[in-house]
């Protein structure tokens, strides 16, 4: 399977990748891509000229029509951090609304960021785990299946690591017991499916546009929903639920994003090519060298992928410290994403754990991956794995 994904999404093994240029020292599991100076710097002239700062402004309403074109999808809410999207996400598709007065449930994977399922508890929606599929990691379809009860409102799926869910499966699975489907979209920004937006399934998709994420605003994200009325109901409440001067229509919050988000997003989205280009390069560079023994995530067949992460999973817990630990004396930090396993973290409630995913995510690690990582510091990180694992 690796060396066909190696195939698919590189250049042909041996294939030289030009060099990046760089001086660091440390090297951090990710960097924040910050975009031309200068750029940024006219827009936020434009911003002081025309004395806006947030409240749909300029650069908001063009940064929304960009992503819109860029990513191709319709209806796109700009917010301001992926945690809300997610939130927002539920409320205008009423999942938090009780079934026969008690809370609605929604199914989710525990093998994410954390986010995917506090945002469920914090709106008062029971979490109901499911487990993932060993190779995409990713809900494994027939688990979805035996969690759906009467009290079953939503499937919240996760394109991890920027893979693709079965999508077409889960909306199908969706349509026939009458659920809502979210997918936490935050690591799949500009993935497409069957060469079109893989943004475009479900009833929304919500994105994060953390200053760590593929694309970032700084702190950000959107919801993108599949219907205008839901949509039209998130733009309302993302503002208090205001509607006019004197008006107040219904429950709202404040979501917002603001001018100086929107500016840095349009000056990282101007070098996006070049950022994925350079990201690409290293991807490739670490399938090449690393030990073809490790285990990494099977990406959809149909997918083209974004090369937002790196996880590998070694064949044990021990293995996974031990490693990080030599890379960590070597000044290079890697994350173990996503440990712990969420069926194991107490504030979230008790569950049946989840064993597939419990086992993934002791064992996973994630490498340094940033458009700037000189191909030396690849090579590197993968010969101190290689004589690790001697
Ligand atoms: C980053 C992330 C979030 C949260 O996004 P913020 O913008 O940091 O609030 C949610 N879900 C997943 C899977 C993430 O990786």
């Amino acid at each position: 399977m690796q060396l066909a994904i190696a195939k698919r999404l590189c250049l042909p093994l041996g294939k030289q990748y030009p060099q990046a240029e760089s001086t660091d020292l440390v090297i951090p599991v990710t960097k924040p891509y910050l975009p031309d100076r200068k750029k940024l710097a006219r827009y936020i002239d434009g911003i002081y000229d025309r004395h806006w700062l947030t409240n749909n402004g300029q650069l908001l309403q063009r940064l929304t029509e960009r992503l819109e074109d860029y990513l191709g999808v319709k209806h796109l809410l700009l917010v301001s951090n992926g945690t809300l999207a997610l939130q927002i996400a539920y409320r205008a598709l009423g999942i938090n609304e009780a079934v026969d007065n008690a809370p609605a449930q929604a199914i989710t994977t525990p093998f994410t960021f954390v986010a995917t399922a506090s945002s469920l508890k914090w709106e008062g929606i029971e979490i109901v785990f499911a487990d993932i599929d060993p190779k995409t990691w990713c809900l494994a379809p027939e688990k979805i299946l035996s969690k759906i009860t009467s009290k079953t409102r939503a499937i919240v799926p996760v394109h991890v690591f920027g893979n693709a869910c079965d999508v077409k499966f889960i909306d199908r699975l969706a349509a026939k017991h009458n659920l809502k489907v979210i997918y936490d979209g935050s690591h799949a920004f500009g993935a497409k499916y069957h060469g079109k937006s893989l943004l475009n399934f479900g009833d929304a998709t919500t994105l994060s546009f953390h200053a760590t994420k593929l694309f970032h605003t700084c702190e950000g994200g959107a919801v993108i929903f599949k219907h205008e009325e839901d949509f039209n109901r998130a733009k309302m409440m993302i503002n208090f639920g205001i509607t006019g001067p004197e008006s107040i229509d219904s429950l709202g919050i404040n979501a917002k994003m603001n001018e100086l988000q929107a500016a840095m997003g349009l000056c990282v989205l101007d070098e996006m090519d070049e950022n994925l280009k350079a990201r690409e390069r290293v991807w490739c560079r670490y399938q090449q060298a690393l030990p073809q023994s490790l285990q990494l995530q099977e990406i959809h067949e149909d997918l083209d992928y974004n090369y937002a992460y790196f996880p590998v999973v070694f064949d044990s817990e021990a293995q996974v410290l031990s490693i990080s630990r030599i890379l960590e004396e070597n000044s290079v930090f890697t994350r173990r994403y996503f440990y712990p396993s969420l069926d194991t973290v107490e504030c979230l409630g008790q569950y049946a754990l989840q064993p597939i995913s419990n086992q993934i995510a002791s064992r996973v690690l994630c490498l340094p991956i940033y458009a700037d990582l000189p191909i030396e510091s690849v090579d590197m990180i993968a010969r101190i794995i290689g004589e690790a694992l001697s």
